[in-house]
């Protein structure tokens, strides 16, 4: 049984509004063993929402149609997807209540027929109760191209739609998977795509199962579809090949992963920052109950700041510069000492576009780590725009880190 969304809105074609239903929705059911086969956005008109429904009729049973259930001229959803399936749409006298009462709390008055519109329902739809908002949800059985079809429909505000998408409509979908699937993956921290396509090589190409992989600052995620034992067995082989640069199953992200190795071996970190501005630490601080283990960190993007506050060595400054391996040593060691941590990280560089030299370019960056007694600093000469930079250098001292709290162990 294939599930198919189809977002309906014309601002998210528009690009006013990202689609976060397909996300939502695809998550949830992988969570479950699901997974969507098809996703569709269209704007508000009937032919398009039509023409949505027929494409992905060919392949799909159950289907979820969001948005376009409001009560204004283009919410067109609801109409559209019963004269479709020639489905008749019925005044509830219950949603009528509901509609009714919502409009007497919020206005004075008689409430508009326009309302109403809000109140009809397809035949023999069961209707999904909506707490959050006045359009309600619907779902419905019906026969297309011999074959019986499920149709929802549920409203386009994201805190009306996830919550209905989670209890009621993820679980009904779920009921009609045949196949289970099951998803593992983990991230090969600092590792380039290409490079760990090279390291698999054909290791896993004899397991059934789907393999893929998605790229960011921080590494690869590498990520094993199919049935549970093949699953299970392929990703266990995948671990062994990357070995030290992956991280265990399940963690996929790098600052989360850190964070809990932190707070799970009750380390403190502190962290000086001067060319990444303060993204390590807000990386750090984004993981909630950080706050057991990260104690805060300085943005000493001055000479002046590096000496106040991290005891830099005037004499280092004036002989190697700020930006460099020698500064970017006395800064991790500052900042541990001054805020008594059992860990640190400090990053000094040049993000550019300008402020490169000949022997100072862009994307030189030095990245500092300290655990315990070991502490390391690696040059890094790194390329792309200022952000691409910064958020490289942030990644890769988070990683030296990591690698640090493993040996030190
Ligand atoms: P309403 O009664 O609010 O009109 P509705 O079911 O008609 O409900 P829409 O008008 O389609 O919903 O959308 C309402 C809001 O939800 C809009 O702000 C829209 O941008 C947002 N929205 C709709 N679809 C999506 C989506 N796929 N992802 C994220 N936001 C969405
Ligand atoms: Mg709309």
């Amino acid at each position: 049984m294939s599930i198919a969304l189809i977002s309906t809105g014309s601002e998210l074609l528009r690009g006013a509004t990202a689609n976060t239903h397909c996300g939502f929705l695809g998550r949830e059911l992988l969570a479950h063993g699901g997974k969507l086969a098809l996703e569709m956005s269209v704007g508000d008109a009937a032919n398009d929402i039509s023409f949505a429904l027929s494409c992905a009729l060919r392949s799909c049973d159950q289907i979820v149609v969001t948005g376009g259930l409001g009560p204004t001229d283009d919410d067109l959803t609801l109409e559209s997807v019963a004269f479709f399936f020639g489905v008749e749409l019925l005044l509830s006298d219950e949603l009528k209540e509901k509609v009714v009462g919502c409009w007497r709390q919020r206005h004075t008055g008689h409430c508009p027929k326009k309302q109403l519109k809000q109140a009809l329902v397809p035949v023999n739809a069961k209707i999904i109760p909506n707490e959050a908002g006045v359009a309600s949800g619907f779902v419905f059985e019906t026969l297309y191209d011999h074959k019986m079809r499920r149709i929802f429909l549920l409203p386009g505000p994201p805190r009306e739609f996830e919550p209905m998408a989670k209890n009621f409509v993820v679980p009904m979908l779920m009921e009609r998977e045949t196949t289970l699937t099951t998803t593992l993956g983990f991230l090969a921290a600092d590792v380039a795509e290409s490079t760990l396509d090279k390291m698999l090589g054909n290791a896993l190409k004899a397991f059934p199962v789907e393999v893929g992989d998605t790229t960011s600052a921080e590494g690869t995620k590498l990520f094993v579809s199919g049935e549970k034992a093949a699953v299970e067995e392929a990703i266990a082989v995948a671990q062994k090949i990357v070995g030290n640069a992956a991280l265990p199953v399940g963690e996929t992200r790098l600052f989360d992963y850190v964070g809990k190795l932190l707070m799970d071996q009750k380390l403190s970190l502190a962290v000086a920052e001067s060319c990444t501005g303060g993204l390590v630490a807000k990386k750090f601080t984004d993981l909630a109950g950080i706050s057991a283990s990260f104690l805060g960190g300085v943005v000493s993007y001055s000479n002046e700041l590096k000496k106040e506050l991290l005891g830099v060595p005037d004499e280092i400054l004036s002989r190697c510069g700020a930006v460099s391996s020698e500064c970017c040593r006395a800064m991790v060691e500052g900042v541990c000492r001054t805020a008594h941590a059992d860990c640190g990280i400090a990053t000094t560089g040049i993000a550019g576009p300008g402020g490169g030299t000949p022997e100072k370019p862009v994307g030189l960056v030095y990245i500092g780590a300290k655990a315990g007694d070991l502490c390391e600093i690696e040059e890094l000469h790194l390329h792309g725009s200022r952000d691409a930079i910064r958020e490289r250098a942030a990644a890769k001292a988070c990683n030296l880190l990591r690698t640090l709290i493993l040996k030190a162990k």
